[in-house]
Parts: structure tokens; sequence; C-alpha cells
């Protein structure tokens, strides 16, 4: 029985680039966000990739926090990412101005 008589032209292409999004969700998304003047890299992170007892502070409310709470990372691009910074997701909301 004709099972290969489809039209050529009507397959769809379904492994398009899904692997990288599923890449992209995992990792975070990187975004640059412009507070008071200030060019940030922003990238949001699970906390799930990092050492067991890695501990942060949050530079705004100064509280710590450790791995697998969902946060902000940013930094300044004028400096990079080794000036980054972790924030609450809330914090990072409120935050307005210079981080350094
Ligand atoms: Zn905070």
């Amino acid at each position: 029985m004709g099972r290969n008589n489809k039209p050529k032209g009507f397959q769809r292409n379904n492994d398009d680039d899904e692997p990288m999004d599923i890449i992209r969700l995992r990792d975070g998304i990187k975004t640059t966000v412009i507070k008071n003047g200030v060019e940030f890299y922003v990238q949001t992170t699970s906390g799930n990739n990092a050492e067991e007892s890695k501990k942060w502070i949050c530079p705004f409310c100064s509280l710590s926090f450790g791995t697998g709470i969902s946060h902000i990372v940013a930094w300044e691009s004028a400096y990079g990412p080794e000036k980054r910074r972790h924030f609450h997701d809330q914090c990072w909301k409120k935050f307005q101005g210079r981080l350094f």
C-alpha cells in the first residue's frame, strides 16, 4: 500500500533548534538591563549548577542564601562576569543604581 504518497514540501522540520532552547532554559537567559543609567548583564539561575556549599550575599538585602535558590546574577557591562553579584529575584527588581 502506498504509505509514502504525502506530497513533498509538506514535511515539517521538527528538530529546528530545540536542543538549544533546552540549554537556554537550564542555564538561564542572559539579558541586558539598564538601571539608573548603568547597563547590567543579567542572568537568571536555578542555583543548581554551583558547588553544594556555596553561599552568596544579596547586595540589596545583605541576607545570604545558598544553592538551589532560583536567583538573579548581574554584573555591570563595563566590568565583567568576575564582578557578578547574586540577588534574590525580588531584590533585583527593587535594586536601582550602582553595585560597586
Ligand atoms: Zn535580597
